[in-house]
């Protein structure tokens, strides 16, 4: 765990893939809140290696709302897009531990699968992967290779968990949380276009920018456990978590991207002042 003496470091990392919406709102305050009560750096860092989702202009909009909202971070943003070598770097240590393999599978290879299986593993957002290139010979491996295929590489949970050991990590409002292994299953650690993912690059990027207090979403809870064990791989500090309540519509439902009714800018255009938006997004924080 990150030493108490280390000046408290918080980030907010939204994806330049749509406007801010009032949960953005509310993840960048607690995140920013929580570096000012400890003296502390707030930092704001693009995650932006969907380069199929990214808009250019999200970038800017981005800043604005944050700007009219008045949250000021130190430091010009971190752009993941720059980080693709520390990412390769972070993938080529977790091939030597072996603790990666190479998957061909295609989403139907998968679907087709899991049909076959009487019992497939359940994760929490649905089926896990069910293990078919774990098999794979290294001819069948060199086979696919030479036949011009670029795997996607999976987590390899099992021996993970016998290099690791047993692990926990902790959540301000949880208390200490042992790490499942197994929760999300052999997760894709990088994509076949982009040679990363969400896991790899915001695990190697907390620690890249000293990041002390990881706050986000409890949707990410389950995440974690696969970031925890992520981090004791690749010998990063632990940071420590905060996993908070999210803002919810009249229906309760968690707000999605796609919301534009709750986008800061259509609220701001309505003539809500900042303190008016803070306070609606407090105020449905479920
Ligand atoms: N980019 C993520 C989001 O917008 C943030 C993930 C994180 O904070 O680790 O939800």
């Amino acid at each position: 765990m990150v030493s108490s003496s280390e000046q408290c470091t918080t980030r907010f990392a939204p994806s330049p893939t749509a406007q801010l919406h009032l949960g953005h709102l509310y993840a960048a305050l607690f995140a920013r809140d929580l570096a000012v009560k400890h003296g502390g750096r707030f930092l704001l860092r693009f995650e932006d290696i969907d380069i199929t989702r990214v808009r250019e202009h999200f970038y800017s909009a981005c800043e604005k709302d944050l700007h009219d909202t008045e949250i000021q971070w130190l430091e010009p943003p971190l752009r993941q897009t720059t980080r693709f070598d520390a990412y390769a770097t972070a993938l080529k240590k977790l091939k030597s531990l072996k603790v990666v393999y190479p998957c061909f599978c295609t989403r139907k290879d998968i679907e087709r699968e899991l049909c076959n299986l009487t019992r497939a593993p359940h994760g929490p957002d649905g089926p896990l992967y069910p293990g078919t290139c774990k098999k794979l010979s290294k001819a069948e491996i060199e086979t696919n290779l030479s036949a011009g295929k670029t795997p996607a590489w999976r987590f390899d949970a099992n021996k993970a968990k016998k290099l690791t050991g047993e692990l926990t990590f902790h959540d301000s409002f949880r208390g200490s949380i042992e790490v499942n292994h197994h929760l999300l299953g052999d997760l894709v650690l990088a994509r076949k276009d982009i040679g990363t993912s969400y896991h790899i690059a915001v695990v190697v990027d907390d620690a890249f920018q000293n990041i002390t207090d990881v706050t986000r979403g409890k949707d990410l809870l389950e995440s974690t456990h696969l970031h925890r064990s992520l981090q004791a791989l690749l010998e990063i500090p632990e940071p420590r978590y905060h996993h908070h309540d999210l803002v919810c519509d009249a229906h309760g439902e968690r707000l999605a991207k796609r919301n534009d009714a709750r986008s800061i800018r259509s609220l701001i255009e309505k003539g809500l002042t900042a303190d008016e938006l803070i306070d609606l997004c407090k105020s449905n924080v479920i």
